[in-house]
């Protein structure tokens, strides 16, 4: 068992600087849970008070229900893999598997057994004999993860492990991390500002903002029903399209931009009937936008025509960057889709995975609307 709490976290360092506002978090056993956010958001001094090594200015950290707030970090059961990897350049890799053990004074055979298991897991028993600087950037990631894998933590940390690497190898190192964590059965909590690292890797995902958690959900249900704008913004790529306009009533409720106008499904007219006459932000994702010779079958759809601005293909995809006349935005097509620069077109939206946004909160307006639906299903 292994679980980690949050209660009531903050960090402020010296000046006043919030980096970290009263956090709750409760990281379940086994769970694979990822920080995400823009830099300076705090994801790094959070995981850093998990690690013992920055104080903690108020609340409490528990791991396996321990109060930790005190506990040093070689206590507290925990193993960190750095985004510099922290290799020591004089060791050889099995040098530098083996110095934490040495330092633990863990015995000679039990030492050589765990490190030998490690680099079997990472596929490094080749290199073994080698210094650091023989390695390549992916290898070397591979003897800092093998370093945490030897203490048998309870817990491992990682603070952007894979930011070094090369697009290419990030990808590969991520599915490895992956199969570690199922492999291992470990709890681990990963640090990332890259959101596909956090979809796809994370079990469910903290989305942060100035020392704010933001929402807190598995990665599908933070595609479909983001919290408010931000998240709404910050997960997804190309991101999601926003649009600033009015609710008004026209025989049901129609979002009006100025140069398109769209009606909104029935559905939803319960919940948006208090913004009638009022200022909204619309939202769409770009894969919710169809050329019209697609997503005919769509119940819910709304033509729109605007001008092509962009078109970048993708070759699975086309990426169509519009405008209104007023709002630009993108939509992701099929790659038989031929659009022509300067032309008008014509597309469906799909109005059953609108959102629609508060002009002064930024909350999503559905979203409560959403969790209670959800509470209801548990009931
Ligand atoms: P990044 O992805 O850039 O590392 P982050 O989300 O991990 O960003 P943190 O490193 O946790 O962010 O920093 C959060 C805030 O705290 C930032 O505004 C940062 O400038 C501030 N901060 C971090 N360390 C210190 C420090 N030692 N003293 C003062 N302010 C700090």
């Amino acid at each position: 068992m292994a679980d980690v709490r949050l209660v009531k976290v903050s960090k402020i360092f010296p000046g006043g600087v919030r980096a970290v506002d009263n956090v709750n978090l409760h990281i379940k056993d086994k769970e694979f849970l990822v920080l995400v956010g823009p830099s300076g958001c705090g994801k790094s001094t959070t995981l850093r008070m998990i690690a013992g090594l920055e104080e903690i200015s108020e609340g409490e950290i528990y791991i396996d229900d321990r109060l930790v707030n005190d506990v040093p970090p070689k206590d507290r059961d925990i193993a960190m893999v750095f985004q510099n990897y922290a290799l020591y350049p004089h060791m050889t890799v099995e040098e530098n598997l083996e110095f934490g053990l040495k330092l633990r004074k863990v015995p000679r055979e039990e030492r050589k057994r765990r490190v030998r298991e490690a680099a079997e897991i990472l596929d490094i028993v080749h290199l073994l004999d080698r210094k650091p600087k023989a390695l390549s950037g992916g290898q070397r990631q591979r003897v800092a993860v093998g370093r945490a894998i030897v203490r048998q933590p309870k817990v491992f940390l990682f603070d952007e492990p894979l930011s070094n690497l090369d697009a290419k190898l990030r990808v590969q190192m991520r599915t490895e991390i992956s199969k570690l964590h199922m492999r291992l059965q470990a709890t681990m909590i990963y640090v990332t500002h890259d959101q596909v690292e956090a979809m796809t890797m994370g079990d469910r995902i903290v989305v942060m903002k100035d020392g704010i958690v933001q929402q807190v959900d598995d990665p599908l249900s933070l595609y479909d029903h983001p919290c408010n704008k931000f998240v709404a913004g910050f997960i997804g790529s190309p991101p999601m399209n926003f649009m600033e306009g009015s609710i008004v009533e026209n025989n049901g409720l129609v979002f009006d931009e100025g140069n398109i106008r769209v009606r909104i499904p029935a559905k939803y007219h319960t919940t948006l009937k208090p913004y009638a006459n009022r200022k909204v932000i619309f939202g769409i994702r770009p894969e919710d936008i169809y050329d019209l010779s697609y997503g005919s079958e769509l119940p819910n759809k709304e033509e729109v025509s605007a001008r092509v601005e962009v078109i970048e293909p993708m070759g699975s995809e086309i990426f169509l960057y519009l405008t209104t006349g007023k709002t630009p935005f993108v939509a992701r097509v099929e790659p038989h889709v031929k659009a022509q620069v300067e032309e008008m077109r014509k597309l469906y939206f799909n109005m059953d995975k609108a959102h629609f946004f508060d002009v002064e909160t930024e909350k999503s307006i559905l979203y409560e609307e959403h969790v209670r639906e959800e509470l209801a299903e548990v009931r």
